[in-house]
């Protein structure tokens, strides 16, 4: 399970964090580790700091965008220090693990998103998570170390991998979810329905691109919890080009 759980570090400046990031990870049991555009990377401080986990650093794939980062997954966490102005769905880290673990074990593909050490998380960036988690820290100095940040999360989702592999063996069989999270739609699906969406709108006159309204990110928050799944998305993909069709006077012809 913990193989499908990968840590996502954006732009992060200093490689010390990306080995102490690393040595979190490898503690707790993981060991996908994605850099989104790294200032320095590889680096002799990161694999210092990792003292140990040069296997987790050697193996971590390194890319251009969150967006190449996230493809394939099916829920994705982001980590934010402090609130935003969109209220999204929040988790505390304990329920950051359950939920990671919870997904794993139905086949899903989970990513952990951590921001820039000197400005975290961009708005965009957080709006391309499903939750967001925050470690209720003290609110005068709420900011962690980044790798303490992902310290924190690895191990509330080695305490929830633990659980499960504890009710496993009781019962000596992991149960499995009625709607298997393999036909979830992914992030990058997920991305074009949102394009095809926001087009659309356009088309019908409900979204005024001079004057969004945060319009398209409230449309995420709402799609983002409700797990679509291939099929549905199939039908949203649907009802659009209906909709766009509609709007540009190509009606269906109706039979009666
Ligand atoms: N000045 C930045 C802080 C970034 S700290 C800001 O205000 O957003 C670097 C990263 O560590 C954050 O992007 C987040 O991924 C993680 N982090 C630090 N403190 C955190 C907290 N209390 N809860 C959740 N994540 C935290």
């Amino acid at each position: 399970m913990l193989e499908n759980i990968r840590v996502v570090l954006v732009n992060t400046s200093h490689p010390g964090n990306i080995g102490g990031a690393a040595r979190a990870m490898k503690n707790m049991g993981l060991s996908r580790l994605v850099l989104v555009d790294p200032l320095d990377f590889p680096s002799h401080e990161a694999n210092a700091r990792a003292s140990g986990a040069d296997d987790v650093l050697a193996s971590a794939q390194v890319v251009a965008t969150l967006e190449e980062a996230l493809v394939g997954t099916t829920v994705v966490l982001g980590t934010s220090a402090r609130d935003r102005r969109i209220p999204w769905p929040l988790l505390d880290p304990r329920e950051c693990g359950a939920k990671s673990i919870e997904e794993a074990a139905r086949g899903g593909e989970i990513a952990l998103v951590f921001g820039r050490e000197h400005a975290g998380l961009t708005n965009e960036e957080l709006q391309r998570c499903h939750f967001h988690v925050h470690i209720p820290s003290n609110p005068d100095f709420s900011s962690l170390n980044l790798g303490a940040a992902v310290q924190v999360l690895a191990y509330e989702v080695r305490m929830a991998w633990l659980a499960a592999e504890g009710q496993a063996s009781k019962t000596e069989k992991v149960e499995v979810a009625s709607v298997k999270s393999a036909e979830l739609a992914t992030s990058d699906e997920m991305e074009r329905f949102y394009d095809h969406l926001e087009q659309s709108l356009v088309d019908i006159g409900f979204l005024d691109p001079q004057s969004p309204r945060h319009l398209m990110a409230r449309l995420r928050r709402l799609y983002g919890r409700s797990s679509v799944n291939r099929a549905e998305m199939n039908i949203l993909r649907g009802i659009l080009t209906e909709t766009q069709k509609a709007a540009r006077g190509e009606l269906h012809k109706r039979k009666d």
